[in-house]
């Protein structure tokens, strides 16, 4: 089968045929999927804008109802989708199913919300005029999104899209292409009109910048890396397009001398390196004060020696493979810069041979390392963290803010003093104390801050504020 591109309510194919290629195993082809063309892509955005008059009127209920569908569908094949996803993106299969039921708890919450939609009714300070502020959906919505959660940001975009009212152009990352057929393909079944969600995927030069170039587009929430958002940025300048960025980041993770040395050990192993580091969550700068230090590099060598990296299904695999050679080899070469900047390489930091052929990258960790390196400021986006040794509290936390980035800060610590300090003074739009870096709930804002994120937040109610737009209504009695 021949996946293709749904079109103003058609599936339409074009010559243009990419193979899905496994990163565990690149015998394995997982499908064959159609890229966009610019003028397909143009086509979707005007079906789009055409299907917007009658949705944004539509029922709530309808709107709840084909949101709870898809949830429900999502749940129910969560193990066939998850190892859909495993396959294309590399992630292991237990993390791959527990993306697929993040989706349809997303899709759950959005359907309630549809029910919930609210606005507010206040009196003027001027007499017999009463004010109404209500909440409009904005427009045909861009949705671009990247490779390392193929189903769970698609969700957490094209939900809340959907639920306010808004139509959608969704254009996934070239790599992972299944996931979001799939999702595409329930959403469909599940009753939205012709042309309220199409699906362009294809290559980000063309078929991303069809949509960047085109004045129908009112919004365009992207997740990607901090170039690529940056254009998106400077293009919908001109178009006056709202937008919602998010983008990489290089998070912190203070151990404090006081830190249990268990629960840090976890929550290191586990921001930096699960889901093969691939993670705008994920911690690269474990930041060490010295009383604690080298039984905490002792300790985490120890726990990174026992983690099984093998084939993404593979029943026993704790780390998957890099999600293709491109990035393995950037990973390798900030590999590279690390030794060369006078890191120490503490553990791993070379390829893997498994029993299929796939991009295998040991669990990597520095020490001794400056935050003014390269593999301090710039984000991998792989299984490569480093320690980095401070004096105190005081200094764990300058260090921790200083970077471009600000979407993720975690601290480990017994202290209730250092723990609410770092709530309140680290720069980031997230801050988890005694947790990894990593794993968020889904009703509650999710985003950053600096070179991280742009415009309003994702997720729970916040979503409102981009994929809405206020309007205040002045009655005379
Ligand atoms: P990219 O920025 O390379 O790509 C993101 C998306 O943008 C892809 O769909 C890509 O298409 C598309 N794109 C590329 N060029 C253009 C263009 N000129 N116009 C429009 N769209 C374009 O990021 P990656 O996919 O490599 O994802 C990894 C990055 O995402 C990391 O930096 C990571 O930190 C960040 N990220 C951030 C998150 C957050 O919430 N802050 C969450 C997850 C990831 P294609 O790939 O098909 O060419």
């Amino acid at each position: 089968m021949i996946h293709t591109n749904l079109i103003d309510g058609e599936w339409l194919g074009s010559q243009d045929i990419v193979e899905n290629i496994n990163p565990s195993d690149t015998r394995e082809v997982v499908g064959l999927y159609t890229r966009a063309t610019t003028r397909q892509t143009e086509a979707a955005i005007a079906a789009a804008a055409a299907a917007f008059p009658a949705w944004s009127r539509s029922g709530v209920l309808q709107r709840h109802s084909i949101l709870k569908k898809t949830a429900d569908e999502l749940l129910a094949r969560k193990d066939e989708l998850g190892a859909l996803l495993a396959r294309e993106e590399g992630k292991t299969l237990p993390e791959a199913i527990a993306e697929t039921v993040r989706a349809a708890q997303v899709f759950d919450f959005f359907a309630g919300e549809a029910l919930r939609l609210v606005g507010q009714v206040l009196p003027s300070v001027r007499p017999n005029i009463g004010i109404e502020i209500t909440r409009e959906p904005l427009g045909p919505i861009g949705v671009i999104t990247p490779w390392n959660f193929p189903m769970a940001i698609p969700a957490w975009k094209i939900a809340p899209a959907l639920c306010h009212g808004n139509t959608v152009v969704f254009k996934p990352a070239e790599l992972v292409p299944g996931s979001a057929w799939a999702l595409v393909d329930i959403l469909h079944r599940a009753g939205l009109p012709n042309g309220v969600l199409n699906l362009v995927m294809g290559q980000g030069s063309v078929v991303g910048q069809a949509m960047l170039n085109s004045d129908a587009l009112v919004g365009i929430t992207f997740t990607g890396s901090t170039g690529t958002g940056n254009r998106v940025a400077l293009a919908s300048l001109e178009h006056h397009r709202k937008i919602q960025l998010e983008m990489g980041g290089k998070n912190p993770m203070v151990v404090l001398d006081d830190a249990d040395l268990d629960i840090a050990v976890e929550a290191c192993v586990s921001s930096a390196f699960f889901s093969t580091g691939q993670r705008c969550t994920a911690a690269s700068r474990l930041i060490v004060t010295d009383g604690i230090h080298d039984r905490f590099v002792g300790a985490l060598i120890a726990r990174l020696d026992v983690l099984n990296v093998d084939h993404a299904l593979k029943p026993g695999s704790h780390i998957g493979p890099v999600v293709d050679a491109q990035q393995l080899a950037s990973n390798l070469n900030y590999i590279d810069i690390g030794k060369q900047q006078g890191a120490r390489l503490a553990f791993g930091g070379d390829c893997l041979n498994r029993g299929t052929p796939g991009f295998y990258l040991q669990p990597t960790l520095f020490t001794e390392a400056s935050n003014a390196m390269r593999i301090c400021r710039e984000e991998i986006f792989g299984p490569v963290a480093a320690v980095i040794r401070v004096r105190d509290y005081d200094e764990a936390l300058a260090v921790a803010n200083d970077t471009p980035f600000g979407l993720s800060s975690g601290i480990v610590t017994t202290s209730l003093k250092h723990a609410s300090d770092f709530k309140r003074n680290a720069q980031a739009g997230m801050v988890m104390v005694n947790l990894s870096t990593a794993g968020v709930d889904f009703h509650v804002p999710f985003g950053g801050r600096k070179a991280s994120s742009y415009g309003p937040r994702e997720q729970g109610q916040y979503a409102a504020e981009f994929y809405t737009t206020v309007k205040t209504a002045y009655t005379s009695a």
